[in-house]
């Protein structure tokens, strides 16, 4: 008897191998299906691409800018031959088919920012200057995209693992803080700093509400020499730093105009709290401004973005800017010290007796000489320190914007999931395309 159902359970085995086999082979076939020609300048030589890219335009595919994502909807501003967005040329993409198991891996396939090729849809009839006609939103499938040149990222507190891209192909990035109410925090601009370092992306310091630096009810002689301190240590490192009221533009309307001019063409980052006046400079981007005479309030809409996407908004002097949550409040940690000391530029000149040195507690550091010597700061020092340790931005204090960081993103990572859940019914490849 025993025999026999060995026998049996051989067979039992042989069946199962096969049916394991099978499931193998199936998702072997899948994986195979992820065609890579999603990124079409990864190993292209520059002629080569430039063969590419004319035989693609011969067939219809245009450039364009992701400017907004919702669920598998993509929203692209078509680009002009420069690269630069035509904010009136509005286009409502999805991902081509066969990039659909892509899609479906990394979350991060089209980001705001991401610079795409896509195809118009066939049924599209066009004007003479290539533009289509009858219809409000003309619809086009995303075939390839570039390359990104930058991207900010944030690392996700429930999955550390994850690289989670928010935005991509930044110009620059604006930290924008007010003066007081609430008070700068400079700890939190050098982590922004870094940041923009890491992905080599420009940035400017915009200080906000100087207005209140004149009540001497609300700045000490104390906090204003203080303020004059840091602000000098940033331009002397060779950060712009731009003081500004936005609530009475005429009183520093000159270093708006510079802010204009900085802005203008580029797709500008905000980074920074809520409260410092992000939509009030926002407002002051608009070509009325030139026309604001008067110092009323009333012009400036205190719209906000509530929206859980993020969204691009245009700015009238050709300039794109994005108010993100993701570059809001974000955790720096566990830096590699030579990654961390090369993205505080004041200390690239000087070099230490250990090339692997992380300026604390290691001898003949030329960091801490320079210290001694007052040729580096001793706030961006500490700033260094607390970033390097993973101390959170008031140096040693704690701080309770994780806490709330990561509620935030537990509400909003449900959300994304419910969303997803729904949009997998209302796009299985079966019903689309
Ligand atoms: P956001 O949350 O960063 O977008 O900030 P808002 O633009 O909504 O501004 C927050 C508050 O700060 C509002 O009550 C504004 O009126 C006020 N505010 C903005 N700019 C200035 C300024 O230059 N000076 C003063 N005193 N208040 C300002
Ligand atoms: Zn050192």
């Amino acid at each position: 008897m025993a025999r026999i159902k060995n026998f049996f359970d051989q067979n039992d085995r042989r069946n199962n191998y096969k049916k394991i086999e099978k499931i193998k082979k199936e998702k072997r076939s899948e994986r195979v299906r992820i065609v890579d020609d999603w990124i079409i300048n990864s190993n292209n030589s520059k002629e080569n691409l430039d063969v590419l890219l004319t035989d693609l335009y011969k067939k219809g595919f245009r450039r364009g800018r992701v400017i907004e994502v919702q669920k598998r909807n993509i929203f692209i501003a078509e680009e002009d031959k420069n690269g630069n967005p035509i904010t009136e040329n509005l286009w409502l993409c999805s991902v081509a088919k066969r990039h659909f198991q892509r899609a479906h891996k990394e979350r991060n396939l089209v980001v705001v920012g991401d610079r795409i090729l896509f195809e118009p849809n066939a049924e599209l009839q066009f004007d003479a200057d290539g533009q289509p006609l009858n219809t409000d939103l003309p619809r086009g499938v995303v075939q390839h995209a570039f390359a990104r040149t930058s991207k900010i990222t944030r690392k996700d507190p429930m999955h550390p693992a994850w690289e989670h891209v928010m935005l991509a192909n930044i110009d620059l990035i604006a930290i924008v803080a007010s003066v007081l109410h609430p008070e700068v925090r400079w700890g939190l601009i050098d982590r922004f700093l870094v940041q923009a370092e890491i992905e080599h992306v420009p940035a400017v310091i915009v200080l906000n509400k100087i207005d209140l630096l004149d009540d001497i009810k609300i700045a000490s002689p104390e906090f204003i020499a203080a303020y004059k301190h840091r602000v000098e240590i940033y331009r002397k490192i060779g950060y712009e730093v731009i003081e500004i009221c936005a609530l009475k533009p005429k009183k520093t309307s000159e270093n708006i105009k510079k802010l204009r001019k900085l802005f203008k063409g580029k797709l500008v980052g905000f980074a920074g709290h809520s409260g410092v006046g992000k939509s009030s400079i926002l407002n002051l981007m608009k070509p009325e401004f030139e026309q604001i005479v008067d110092e009323n309030p009333d012009i400036f809409y205190k719209g906000r973005h509530t929206t859980t996407y993020n969204s691009l908004l245009q700015l009238d002097i050709g300039a794109y800017a994005i108010d993100t949550p993701g570059i809001r409040s974000f955790n720096i940690q566990n830096y590699d010290p030579i990654v961390l000391s090369y993205c505080f530029p004041e200390f690239r000149p000087f070099k230490c007796r250990y090339t692997e040195c992380s300026h604390d507690k290691e001898p003949q550091c030329a960091i801490k000489d320079a210290l001694e010597k007052r040729e580096i700061s001793q706030e961006r020092y500490r700033s260094y320190l607390g970033i390097l340790k993973g101390l959170s931005f008031r140096e040693g204090e704690g701080d309770s914007s994780d806490a709330t960081m990561i509620a935030d993103l537990k509400a909003r990572q449900q959300k994304r999931d419910e969303e997803l859940a729904q949009s997998e019914e209302d796009h299985s490849p079966s019903k689309k395309q």
